[in-house]
Formats: structure tokens, C-alpha cells, sequence
């Protein structure tokens, strides 16, 4: 098997090389990923099967990418949540630490698209020190998510040494880790990683998944290893225009990686970043999409449909309506559209 770092080595980052594989119109790309950098490694293009399909939407520059009139940089804002830098503190018990700005693959629609891969992503050995150290002078945070760009892109030295100085912290209950090298780039997820992560417990990793084609083998395989290494997977999937707006490929893709292990966690609503405004759906199309899975697959396979509010204010989940009126009884639809009762108890709270 080819190691990762050669299929990371073997990336596509220019619309001349891309041409080699592919017949496209490379006027429009080259002004985008001169504002947002590109990189298709030899795994990930070889998903791509033609132009504008699913995978190239995620991974091919587009001009639209400039044209966005509507969208901020940085619309969460993380930078004003940030008491030091690379550190993002929203939430009282939880905090969010960048530790690496590399992804094996850019994505169009990244939500950090303002500073991924970019020089602007100024991570550092002191900076991720500077977070560890902030970690441990405040005892109400129970949990860190590792974040970047991509932290499973660290060397195996680096990764261990950032977790064990976590682990160490008394008060720190759960490591997460988000990454989305497992689709992007499964063979990163070597046995001797498997092994560093799995002296971190309680570990567990939020990978992110869009279309039912990035399952394969390779995938299983990465998945199945973080698996047997006794880490809870789950998957953050952003609905994207075009990509996986129906609830036929996101049933195939939430049933499918619940088969490969990984739970469905979060179907996210497009954040509001600058140069991803074409990806964006309207609100009604999840929510519709949600009320087809509810019911209809197994409950393990259904995440929660959840909107980043903009200015940091959190996530919020978006749920069908499923109640017609309160009172004596609650009346309410099932998931067939049935209308169903169920007689109260004593008086509302
Ligand atoms: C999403 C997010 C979290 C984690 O939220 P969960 O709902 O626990 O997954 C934590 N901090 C920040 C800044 C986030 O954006
Ligand atoms: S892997 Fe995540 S952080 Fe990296 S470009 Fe994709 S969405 Fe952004």
C-alpha cells in the first residue's frame, strides 16, 4: 500500500495538472484557488469519477467561490470567542483548539476557508501551548475538541506529545478529535496511530463524511482500525447544494457509515463563510430531509440537523414539526403524517 505521505505528495494543486485528468473549462479555477488553495490528493481524485460530480464539488475550485456578495469570513466568530489564539472557548465546558492548518484536501465549503492552508493559520508550538496552559488554568472545561485544518495531519510525534500533555490534565474528562482524514485520506490512519490514540481514552473522533461514494474499502478499513482501538466514531456532515441535498443519498450515507461503525452525529446547515455562499440550502430542505429519515431508518443512522447560529451564538438543532396543539392531550404527527394522541399528566411545568 502506498504510504500517505507519497499520496499527499501526489496532490493536485494547479488547474494544468488537473487537466491531465480531466476535460474542464480551467479559466474560471485558477482566480479561486489563487484566494483559496487547492489540493486533491491521488486518493481522493480517484474517487472523482466526472466533472462536477459530487466529489469534484467538494474538492475543484469554482468561480462562484469569488462571487460571494453574501457571506463573511468568519462567520461563527471564532476569532472575537478566542481568549488566546488557535483556542476558541463558546461553550463553559468545552473548548475547541486548533492544532494543525493543513487539510489532506481542501474543501470547498470549509467553514475555516478564511485561513485553511493558508499562511494566515498562524498555529505554533507556542500557540498550541498557550491553549494546554489556558486549558489548565480553567477547571470548568470538562472537554477539548482538537480541531484545525486536519490534527490526524500531525506527524505521530507531534500528536502524542499535544495528547499526552491534554491527558495529564486533571479536570480534562474526554479528548475529541474532528477530522476529516479518515474519508480524505484513510491510509494516514496507520496501526501505529491507532496505537498513540488508544493510550488517550476517553477518545473519540468526529470525522465527516458527505456522499455515500467516499465509503469505500480504504475507508472501512481506517474506520474499522479507530474502531478497534476502542474509539467512538462519529460523523459531521455538512448538507451541500447539489452534493447531498436528498434524502436518498444521505439515507445511503448514514445507513452506510453506521455499517462501517461510525455514528451519524451532526447534519449541519451551511455556515455563512465567504466564498461558500453556492453550497448553501435553504433551511426547509434539511428539515424536509429529516422528516424522510425520522422513522424510516434506524434511529442510529439519523443525526441531528443543526445550525452553527452566526456570531458564535452556538449550535441549534432544526427538527420537523411534529406537534399540532398542547393541552389535555398532545396532538401530534408520526412519522407516516398520522394523527396520534397522547393524554397529559398533571399540569405543564
Ligand atoms: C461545535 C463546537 C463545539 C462542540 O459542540 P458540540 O455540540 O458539543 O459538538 C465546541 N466549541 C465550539 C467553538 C464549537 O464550534
Ligand atoms: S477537512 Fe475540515 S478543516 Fe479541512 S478543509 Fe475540509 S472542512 Fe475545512
Amino acid at each position: 500500500m502506498t504510504h500517505w505521505k507519497e499520496i499527499l505528495q501526489n496532490s493536485v494543486s494547479d488547474s494544468t495538472t488537473l487537466a491531465r485528468h480531466f476535460t474542464f473549462d480551467c479559466s474560471a479555477l485558477e482566480s479561486a484557488y489563487a484566494s483559496f488553495p487547492m489540493r486533491i490528493n491521488s486518493y481522493y481524485l480517484s474517487l472523482i469519477q466526472e466533472v462536477d460530480d459530487p466529489i469534484w464539488k467538494q474538492a475543484v475550485p469554482d468561480k462562484r467561490e469569488l462571487e460571494d456578495s453574501v457571506c463573511m469570513p468568519d462567520p461563527l466568530g471564532e476569532e472575537r470567542l478566542s481568549p488566546v489564539q488557535g483556542l476558541v472557548h463558546k461553550y463553559p465546558d468545552r473548548v475547541l483548539l486548533l492544532v494543525a492548518s493543513e487539510c489532506a484536501m481542501y474543501c470547498r465549503f470549509c467553514t475555516r476557508k478564511r485561513m485553511v492552508g493558508s499562511s494566515s493559520m498562524c498555529i505554533s508550538e507556542q500557540s498550541i501551548e498557550n491553549g494546554i496552559e489556558y486549558i489548565k488554568e480553567h477547571s470548568t472545561v470538562r472537554e477539548v475538541l482538537l480541531s484545525g485544518g486536519d490534527p490526524l495531519l500531525l506527524s505521530d510525534k507531534k500528536l502524542d506529545s499535544i495528547l499526552g500533555r491534554l491527558h495529564a490534565i486533571p479536570h480534562l474528562e474526554v479528548i475529541r478529535i474532528g477530522s476529516r482524514v479518515p474519508c480524505t485520506l484513510p491510509q494516514r490512519v496507520t496501526t501505529d496511530l491507532a496505537k498513540i490514540l488508544a493510550k488517550y481514552h476517553p477518545l473519540y473522533i468526529n470525522t465527516h463524511f458527505n456522499h455515500p461514494r467516499e465509503l469505500t474499502r480504504e475507508a472501512e478499513k481506517a474506520c474499522g482500525r479507530l474502531a478497534n482501538s476502542g474509539i467512538p466514531l462519529g460523523c459531521q456532515t455538512v448538507l451541500l447544494k447539489g452534493i447531498n441535498d436528498d434524502a436518498q443519498t444521505l439515507k445511503k450515507l448514514f445507513t452506510g457509515l453506521l455499517k462501517m461503525r461510525v455514528k451519524p452525529y451532526y447534519l449541519f446547515q451551511g455556515d455563512l463563510t465567504k466564498g461558500t455562499n453556492h453550497f448553501r440550502t435553504h433551511s426547509s430542505c434539511g428539515i424536509k430531509i429529516m422528516q424522510q429519515l425520522i422513522g424510516s431508518v434506524s434511529g442510529m443512522a439519523v443525526p441531528t440537523f443543526a445550525l452553527d447560529a452566526p456570531g458564535g451564538k452556538g449550535k441549534i438543532p432544526l427538527t420537523p414539526d411534529y406537534i399540532i396543539s398542547r393541552g389535555k392531550e398532545l396532538r401530534f404527527r408520526n412519522y407516516c403524517g398520522e394523527i396520534c394522541t397522547y393524554p397529559e399528566n398533571g399540569d405543564p411545568v
